[in-house]
């Protein structure tokens, strides 16, 4: 898509005036080390990763050097420039104007032979941009440790997400945050690095022009064409919930039989597949329980990936009003709220396709195209868009309930979901979880070795209980204590098991644990477990340690990983008492 005469803009702190993006080289850092490389990574971006060891791969992933055609020193006009992407965005709930990639430079695309995805390669934190606004275009080591390690570890638990390369590190840099801290390079790459905010910012200067361009590009170069949208849905729960919806007649919204002019028109298929993949990503993180801790507009991907790792967090034990975030007062980005969030921003990208979705069949006549919406025809093209946004609002529940009740199926060791479940198993488990502070990932991976036999009497499902609370035991502040919360969840044991017992009755318990091991990780990257990461690496100088770490979020649901048995259970343990629920800020 970038291909035109290299331009190198003037920097600084101003606004960029109609541009989508702009190009801009990588500031060059000196004696770069590269501290790690994800070998799925490789495989995804066809790799070799025998070339990792070489200076090209190294210098690229540093922002050193620029891959030409034909290996030439410099990029001429043949060549593909790199290019900082302009985005706007609300932050909190407010419009925040002009942000755009501050600090991250993408490279260049490419698209892997095998599975013919496409990727944009970006490097974050490889200096200022015009986007950079009074900022530095640098990022520690800390959130780049961070954000190597999450991007890998979300897209191993089959959470859509954006991904990382490598990691490097920039031992001159010294990049000034509330201390003066090493600087960092990551190598990421996503299907795309649009964003929400790259429709509010056009909106926001009136440009219809750019919106459509932006629409028309994501659909036929993004998405695999107009055709394929929305593309398949993903189960046939799915699929019965999204037919309901469309059985029932709305004027504006996937009639059939309405007149020519109601019909959906593809905009409108645009928007929904948009907001499907949101709805299925942020089911993903309400069933893994990690919230993401910043999700404004400009956070929030048009692919549907987990995008921008600033304060993320997995919970620890389960408390649905946590934030991750330092700064969310309000805790308008705790755990709860994403799904709710997340749909206030879909709406935000409605209204930017408001004119698109709301024109219906006139969308594609030479007149509405040059002219927009004519005074007269103002109304219906908004109450159009108003209510094609609702109908989308009722899809976007179903959708995000039919895969949060998938995944939490599948976790609960189940084949098969009965609605009774809701209540009886999901709900009460949570409300258990939460009452009794236990952790909720551990819970699953524990719940997957337990057997229907050891709980088969009161007296062993008490017994058993124990073995989800923390080493240390219960916290102080339970109502009730020790043998109130043993039988609060011998109860539940006892249901869950007669459930089990219905859906595998014609097979063995250990195809059982099999499967739930399969969905129920026994590691995940938790606040602590990344500082103390952070500690070794920056403070101890330990290397090692980035790739061990780094395995074991490649292989989240392995039992061991060969590295050292008593590190590896650690990191899978429990939290350290003083370091549960930890909070991050944004400096990074
Ligand atoms: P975030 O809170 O990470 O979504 O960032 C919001 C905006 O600030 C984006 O436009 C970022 O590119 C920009 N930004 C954040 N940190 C820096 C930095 N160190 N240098 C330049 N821009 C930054
Ligand atoms: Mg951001
Ligand atoms: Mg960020």
């Amino acid at each position: 898509a970038v291909s035109h005469k290299a331009e190198r803009s003037k920097l600084g702190p101003r606004l960029v005036k109609n541009a989508a993006y702009t190009y801009v080289r990588p500031e060059p850092i000196q004696n770069p080390e590269l501290l790690g490389v994800s070998k799925a990574a490789l495989r995804d971006l066809a790799i070799d990763p025998s070339s990792v060891d070489t200076p090209e791969f190294k210098e690229t992933v540093a922002g050193n050097r620029i891959i030409t055609i034909g290996g030439k020193d410099e990029p001429s006009d043949e060549d593909i420039y790199p290019w900082a992407q302009c985005y706007g965005g609300f932050q909190f709930g407010q419009w925040a104007g002009q942000l755009g990639d501050g600090r991250a430079i993408s490279l260049f695309e490419t698209t892997n032979p095998e599975t013919e995805r496409r990727y944009e390669l970006q490097l974050k934190g490889a200096g200022k941009t015009p986007y950079s606004r009074f900022a530095d275009g640098k990022a520690v080591l800390r959130s780049s440790i961070r954000e190597f390690v999450v991007s890998e570890s979300l897209h191993a638990l089959g959470i859509p997400t954006t991904r990382a390369l490598s990691l490097t590190l920039a031992p001159e840099a010294r990049v000034r945050r509330e201390m003066t801290e090493p600087g960092a390079v990551v190598c990421r790459f996503a299907q795309t690095w649009l964003r929400l905010g790259t429709f509010d910012l056009a909106r926001s200067r009136g440009d219809r022009v750019l919106i459509r361009q932006l629409a028309d590009y994501i659909a036929e170069d993004v998405f695999p064409g107009w055709e394929s949208l929305p593309a398949k849905l993903a189960s046939t729960e799915e699929k019965d919930a999204v037919t309901a919806i469309r059985g029932v007649p709305k004027d504006d919204f996937q009639g059939g039989e309405e007149k020519p002019e109601n019909q959906e028109n593809r905009y409108t298929r645009l928007y929904r597949e948009v907001v499907r993949r949101n709805a299925l990503m942020v089911a993903h993180w309400q069933a893994y329980a990690f919230t993401n801790g910043v999700l404004n507009t400009d956070n929030t991907s048009v692919f549907g990936l987990s995008i921008d790792f600033g304060p993320f967090a997995f919970l620890d034990n389960f408390d649905p009003s946590y934030t991750p975030n330092h700064d969310d007062h309000m805790l308008r980005y705790s755990y709860k709220n994403q799904p709710t969030i997340i749909w206030w921003n879909l709406v935000r990208l409605g209204e930017n396709l408001g004119e698109l979705v709301g024109a219906g069949a006139r969308v594609d006549n030479d007149e509405f195209k040059n002219e927009g919406v004519k005074e007269e025809q103002m109304e219906e093209v908004v109450k159009r868009a108003e209510s094609t946004i609702a109908a989308v609002g009722e899809e976007y529940k179903t959708v995000f309930l039919a895969e949060y009740k998938r995944l939490m199926t599948a976790r609960l060791g189940l084949k098969t979901f009965k609605e009774s479940d809701f209540e009886e198993l999901y709900s009460e488990l949570l409300d258990a979880l939460e009452a009794l502070e236990l952790d909720f990932n551990h819970f699953f991976r524990r719940l997957s070795h337990i057997s229907t036999e050891e709980i088969n009497t009161e007296e062993k499902r008490k017994d058993v209980a124990g073995r989800f609370f923390h080493k240390e035991g219960l916290f102080g502040l339970v109502i009730g204590g020790e043998s109130e919360a043993r039988e609060r969840m011998g109860k539940w044991l006892n249901k869950w098991s007669e459930r089990v017992k219905e859906d595998w009755s014609d097979s063995s318990e250990e195809e059982r644990f099999k499967a739930m091991r399969a969905v129920n990780p026994k590691f995940i990257p938790r606040s602590w477990v990344l500082d103390e990461l952070i500690d070794r690496v920056e403070k101890k100088g330990e290397r090692e340690i980035i790739g061990h770490v780094m395995e074991m979020a490649l292989n989240p649901f392995n039992e061991e990983w060969g590295w050292n048995k008593e590190e590896e259970e650690r990191f899978c343990g429990d939290v350290p008492k003083y370091q549960r629920a930890m909070q991050c800020s944004c400096s990074s």
